[in-house]
């Protein structure tokens, strides 16, 4: 029935790159069996899920929105597929995203760009903007997404779902197609915090195959939503709510908080230092570790290669020119600019130091509160095309978001209110690292 959902509402909205029909229903039927047998147990068992395109299904393409990709076939799953696959949950498909996972649209796939359900005139956000709109439109129960600097929490906002970015290390990277090493993060998008939870205790698992993985504290995310927020200590950063935000963006996250604190919540305002050199340091960073990563497509290995070239650096060359889009080398070069000899300590080093003072100012935070409220993004969803021809505009939308990953902190996204064009709003909401109980049991008691 999903499967015949998603033929009959994609087309017009392009979440998914590709579904398969035959090994969905083999899967299927399978789990039937386990049900049957007495078998199946947890919340999820036998519901269908969809995955971002980053992320590698055992036999399936995936392109992760690139040319540089379009025809490679991981011969193995990811860690995260195998925790879904052992948890009975089917696979019916491959979720749109940015190229790469760089952007905030979904409009730099090389599929095509994705469309939101609330209004086809705007982009879904992004990076894991077909993650958040196949749940919008009830073309998925929930899914899977990454988040290197905001790719979950954005787009959730833009399409009025919930979606989680847990803390560094929580989720396997294994089989993840590597943009920023130390930021990517794996997650789960669903239509309510309840959702998000018990997908996230599929997925939050220790694995020896990445060597940054750790054993989370606390886990049985699922079990702790209680709905009791009394005492709980919410912190809103002033900063947040500066100069660039939508008004409207402010009055609905602001009256969240509102109604928290009538929940039983104790609500205070703070100011958070830092907010200006986020975006800069996180673009360094970033860039940095993603021309190191995007280094190994070279024609050769795997994926695209060029016809018709001269000598092995002319395959290079021809191979990386054709195969990447136009914001994937705006960001090699970038990296390689911030890396090179001369400007290694103006830039990088500056930039690692920032992360550092970031760090520092959640901890303090934390120390005073148990979660963070805040606003996901700026504005809700932009026209098709509003800011694909200014980078740094576009970069400048990530203001709240990816402080939480240069942290290595759980953020939440969960829907707020519209604006007064019907567009869905989003609140964020920010942790210590393995606060993720608190902030799932923040937003479902909220929703
Ligand atoms: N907008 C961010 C970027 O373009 C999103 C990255 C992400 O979280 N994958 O880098």
């Amino acid at each position: 029935a999903l499967l015949d959902r998603i033929e009959s509402t994609d087309p017009a909205l392009h979440a998914y790159v590709a579904t398969f029909r035959e090994s969905a229903n083999a899967q299927a039927q399978m789990v039937q069996k386990k049900v049957d047998a007495g078998e199946g147990h947890g919340p999820l068992f036998g519901v269908p899920v969809a995955v971002k395109d980053n992320i590698c299904v055992k036999g399936m393409t995936t392109t992760c929105g690139s040319r540089m990709l379009y025809n490679f076939c991981p011969p193995y799953n990811a860690t995260v597929t195998d925790c879904l696959e052992q948890a009975g949950a089917v696979v019916v498909g491959k979720l749109n995203m940015d190229e790469f996972a760089m952007g905030s649209t979904t409009e730099t796939s090389y599929a095509g760009i994705c469309k939101n359900p609330w209004d086809p005139s705007r982009v879904p956000g992004g990076s894991s903007g077909g993650a958040a709109a196949a749940v919008a439109a009830s073309e998925a129960f929930y899914t899977l997404g990454t988040d290197t600097g905001g790719s979950i929490r954005q787009p959730a906002s833009f399409c009025g779902v919930t979606g989680i970015k847990p803390t560094y290390g929580t989720v396997s990277r294994y089989g993840v197609v590597a943009y920023a090493s130390s930021l990517d993060q794996v997650g789960t998008l669903g239509r309510d915090a309840a959702t998000v939870a018990a997908s996230l205790d599929i997925i939050t698992k220790k694995d020896p195959k990445d060597s940054t993985s750790v054993e989370h504290p606390d886990g049985g995310f699922y079990e702790g939503l209680t709905g009791d927020v009394k005492g709980l200590r919410i912190g809103i950063p002033t900063d947040y709510f500066g100069e660039g935000l939508d008004p409207q963006v402010k009055e609905k996250v602001l009256a969240a908080a509102k109604e928290l604190e009538r929940l039983g919540a104790m609500v205070e305002q703070f100011p958070m230092p830092l907010v200006e050199y986020v975006v800069p340091a996180y673009y360094i960073i970033s860039s940095a570790e993603a021309s190191s990563n995007l280094s190994r497509y070279d024609g050769v290995k795997y994926g695209f290669r060029a016809e018709n070239y001269e000598d092995l650096y002319d395959l290079y060359l021809k191979s990386r020119s054709q195969g990447f889009g136009m914001e994937v080398k705006r960001r090699i070069m970038l990296g390689n600019f911030v890396l090179s000899s001369g400007y290694y300590d103006a830039y990088y080093n500056k930039a690692l130091k920032v992360r550092a003072l970031i760090k520092q100012a959640f901890d303090k935070a934390f120390r005073k509160y148990d979660m963070l409220l805040g606003p996901v993004a700026p504005t809700t969803a932009l026209k098709l095309g509003e800011n694909l021809d200014d980078p740094l505009k576009m970069y400048l939308g990530d203001i709240y978001t990816v402080s939480v990953n240069l942290a290595g902190l759980p953020g939440l996204s969960a829907p707020c209110g519209f604006d007064g064009q019907g567009l869905p709003i989003g609140m964020q909401l920010i942790g210590p690292a393995f606060g993720e109980k608190t902030l799932l049991n923040a937003a479902h008691a909220y929703q």
